[in-house]
């Protein structure tokens, strides 16, 4: 028996489902997890000690590959210095200025240690801040598991959204608005009717958990000028695009100053970290200098801090982004070619470190979109190139990630390697 299954099987006596997050059980695909014993640049190995190229490093965080030398070397020297001390420290500091210098919207940020705990509090000091219970998100767009946003659309354009998880009150998401991303039309007909009760809206700038899926200007510019208009603070969750899109995250590429921004993953370089912050106005709201409460035992560790320093600095060399996301069109356009000399259906998109790949004619816009893709197939590609060893995202509504580890060899390797897949396919 693998010694993959082995370890499936006797984690699901242990921890539900064998796992501690739900995609890693492959309930989508199918098949086996592979469970991981060690990881080094773009490659990890599995309890069978087979090697995969990584598409997904940790989804997101890990940019400059597995255990980095210089990460490494960090987080052992802080470490050793103690773990965890409930008082402030320098290096916190540190990461806080150096955030807001790469990010000019924000001016105050405060550390957490996920990204759910990001936006659930920039979504409460949002609140605050407005004096309004609603918010609006969009279909397909994931920010964490807290409760308000675990929710899908109601039937009409201004009824509130319905639990889209078991134990979450319907009272819950009785303030949230679901919306359809790229929809301009919509996000105007609702601010003209309900505008000025809306507290936020928040949106991945960039989605990356509905596969990847980019706004249109319009959209982007809409939402800056209605909530800029109706006194609603515009929160970029910008976890998964943060510092992975570009230097300046997708605030930047889009040319938008939000009033509120959410980080993780690569911010703290594989470690628990993450940061809301923003505009200096709405952040005095938070305690200790306002009255929305807000705090943690393990927020800005000085483990994680240090983690995420190293790969903040590790990220500013000169050319770095050039050179990822070169590596990523590559990958994007190798796989599409490879799909069309095969005959099968498939388009690629990529920005900076992520990429797409969907199973249809155009690349989607919206959640609708995604989900009209050929899932079928895209399983029967996963498996096949898994078989190959390349790990992608086990699921055909995930966006995959590239480090700056992945050479061009390696790409190449993959390709190669999605031209016997797609024979298959
Ligand atoms: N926001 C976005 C955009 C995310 O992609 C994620 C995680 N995939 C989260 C929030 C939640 O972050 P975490 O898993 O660290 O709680």
């Amino acid at each position: 028996m693998s010694r993959n299954l082995e370890l499936f099987e006797r984690g699901k006596q242990s921890i539900p489902g064998g796992v501690n997050s739900p995609v890693r059980a492959f309930g989508s695909v199918g098949g086996t997890p592979r469970f991981v014993k060690k990881a080094l640049g773009a490659h990890f190995w599995d309890a069978d000690d087979k090697r995969y190229i990584d598409y997904i490093g940790s989804w997101g965080p890990a940019i400059l590959g597995h255990a980095h030398p210089e990460v490494i070397a960090a987080v052992q020297q802080a470490a050793v210095g103690g773990l965890s001390f409930g008082a402030p420290t320098e290096a916190e500091i540190e990461i806080a200025e150096e955030i807001r210098k790469l990010l000019p919207s924000v001016e105050l940020v405060r550390l957490v240690s996920s990204g759910t705990e990001a936006t659930m509090s920039a979504i409460r000091l949002a609140r605050g801040y407005t004096g309004r219970d609603a918010i609006i998100k969009f279909e397909g767009c994931y920010h964490g598991h807290s409760d308000s946003l675990l929710v899908k659309a109601g039937s009409g354009l201004l009824t509130f959204g319905n639990p889209s998880s078991g134990g979450v009150p319907a009272d819950f998401t009785r303030h949230t608005l679901v919306l359809e991303y790229n929809n301009v039309e919509q996000l105007e007909r609702t601010f003209a009717e309900i505008g000025n009760s809306i507290a936020c809206v928040i949106l991945e700038p960039i989605a990356g958990n509905m596969n990847l899926i980019k706004p249109s200007e319009a959209f982007v510019k809409a939402l800056r000028a209605l909530t800029e208009k109706h006194g609603s603070v515009l929160i970029y969750d910008e976890v998964m695009t943060g510092f992975r899109v570009g230097l300046g995250c997708a605030q930047g590429l889009h040319g938008i100053q939000p009033d509120l921004t959410t980080l993780g993953k690569v911010v703290g370089g594989g470690m628990p970290l993450a940061a809301f912050g923003g505009r200096a106005d709405i952040m005095s709201c938070i305690a200790p200098l306002g009255n929305v409460y807000q705090a943690g035992t393990l927020s800005g560790n000085p483990v994680a801090v240090a983690a995420g320093l190293t790969t903040l600095r590790q990220i500013q060399r000169p050319g770095f982004y050039d050179e990822l996301s070169a590596s990523t069109r590559r990958l994007a356009m190798g796989l599409e070619a490879a799909a069309r000399d095969a005959g099968v259906t498939m388009c690629a998109d990529s920005v900076g470190g992520m990429f797409g790949l969907y199973f249809c004619e155009q690349v989607p816009a919206s959640y609708a979109e995604v989900t009209a893709s050929d899932r079928e197939r895209f399983n029967r590609f996963f498996h096949a190139m898994l078989e190959e060893g390349v790990y992608l995202a086990p699921s055909a509504y995930e966006a995959g990630f590239v480090s700056i580890a992945h050479t061009d060899a390696i790409i190449d390797e993959t390709i190669d390697a999605a031209r016997r897949a797609f024979a298959r396919v």
